[in-house]
């Protein structure tokens, strides 16, 4: 007789802790702002979504340094 369940147990409350999305984060400048290359990024440019600069640099521009598209807000990002 050979139970072939694995690790099956029966008190599991509906956990689930495979933190689904994780793209590719290799590299490591992909939390630093990429303005003064300084402060990890927490702010996020509306409405264009690009999160690029700390909140420092990004309350001085205007424009996002990715796209190219006008700031209207800035949004934190709290992790
Ligand atoms: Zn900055
Ligand atoms: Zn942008």
């Amino acid at each position: 007789m050979e139970h072939d369940q694995n690790n099956f147990s029966p008190i599991n409350g509906g956990q689930n802790t495979s933190g689904g999305q994780n793209p590719s984060q290799t590299d490591d400048d992909a939390n630093t702002c990429v303005v003064c290359m300084d402060n990890p990024i927490n702010t996020v440019f509306l409405p264009c979504r690009h999160s690029k600069c700390c909140r420092e640099c990004a309350s001085s521009l205007q424009l996002c340094p990715l796209c190219r598209a006008r700031i209207n807000e800035t949004m934190d990002i709290f992790r």
